[in-house]
């Protein structure tokens, strides 16, 4: 049985992961689907404090692994499909094993929303895409489209100039959300328009994108415009499903936790954005890791 389980090695993880290591409860992470979470499928990281010349997500990804496995942390490659927190130990059901733990830290993060519409899904891969930073390389010379209008629309359509010969940005209002700083570049950015008021209703292709339906959400008229790819940054949802009736959760899927990270369970904490729908930054993140791992200890010093 293990003191600590930490589910999720995005920086919220990772961090908890380092401070409940040092605290010597010799955690175990277990990843989810990729190590490092959305961080790790981020281009560049130009906000987090001690890299002033930025860094990419795999990197700082790699940096927090390499400090959390220094004071002992260890890291299982697998996926938790199903919980049961309604016995002590607690139990977990992942791919590759089952678990049993104190306590929980659960940083499963959020995972990018989809469109929703027809064509989405079938060209998941073929054109279709949720990561620049993957997928970028392969529209080399190609005209792109991205859809939002927040900061990682606009941060992950800069990238993606780098490659492609036009970036469109279409959103559904006539301003955007993202930061002034971004917005000034994507501005500037020669490669780069945007599509206003307009909202993608479908997707079209055969084993590739090759164009989408675009409604003008004012007027409601309807084009259909030749493009070589779509990358959808229109915000996440929360990775909670498999604790729901278990532990409490907003209407929108974020877990209920007090102001500090514990949930409705003792000993079941929570970092990140499994929780955090308001800030949504890696530091954000990291701190919340903290602050779950120094509860956690308090809580596994109260059972002895
Ligand atoms: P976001 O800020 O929630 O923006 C999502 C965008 O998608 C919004 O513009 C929204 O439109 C649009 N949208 C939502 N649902 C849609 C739908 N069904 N169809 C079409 N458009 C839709 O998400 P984000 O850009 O991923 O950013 C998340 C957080 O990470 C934010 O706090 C952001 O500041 C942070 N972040 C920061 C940086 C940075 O500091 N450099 C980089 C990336 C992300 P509306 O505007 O109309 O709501």
């Amino acid at each position: 049985m293990e003191n600590v389980i930490i589910i999720g090695s995005g920086p919220a993880g990772l961090t908890a992961a380092l401070y409940t290591a040092r605290a010597n409860l010799n955690p175990l992470v277990i990843t989810g689907q990729e190590l490092g979470g959305q961080i790790a499928t981020t281009t560049e990281v130009e906000n987090f404090p001690g890299f002033p010349e930025g860094l990419t997500g795999p990197q700082l990804t790699e940096l927090m692994q390499k400090q959390a496995e220094r004071f002992g942390a260890r890291i299982e490659f697998d996926s938790i499909t199903s919980v049961d927190l309604t016995r002590r130990p607690f139990r977990l059901v992942g791919n590759n094993a089952e678990y049993e733990a104190q306590s929980l830290i659960i940083a499963t993060g959020a995972s990018p929303r989809k469109l929703g519409v027809p064509g989405e899904k079938e060209l998941t891969g073929r054109g279709v895409s949720y990561c620049a930073t993957c997928d970028g390389f392969f529209f080399r010379g190609k005209e792109l489209m991205v859809v939002g209008g927040g900061d990682s629309a606009l941060q992950e359509g800069l990238f993606l100039t780098k490659f492609a010969s036009k970036v469109q940005i279409v959103h559904r209002r006539d301003s955007l959300r993202a930061g002034p700083v971004l917005q000034e570049r994507a501005r500037k950015n020669e490669k780069m328009s945007f599509i206003w008021n307009t909202v993608i209703t479908e997707v079209q292709g055969d084993k590739a994108v090759k164009s989408v339906r675009l409604k003008n959400v004012q007027t409601s008229e309807e084009t259909i415009k030749l493009v070589d790819g779509v990358f959808v940054y229109v915000g996440h949802i929360p990775n909670t499903a498999i604790f729901k009736g278990q532990l409490e959760v907003d209407e929108e899927g974020y877990l209920t936790v007090d102001g500090k990270l514990h949930t409705n369970i003792p000993g079941v904490f929570a970092a990140g954005e499994a929780h955090d729908r308001w800030f949504r930054q890696a530091i954000v993140s990291a701190g919340y890791g903290c602050m779950a791992a120094m509860e956690t200890e308090k809580y596994l010093a109260s059972l002895e």
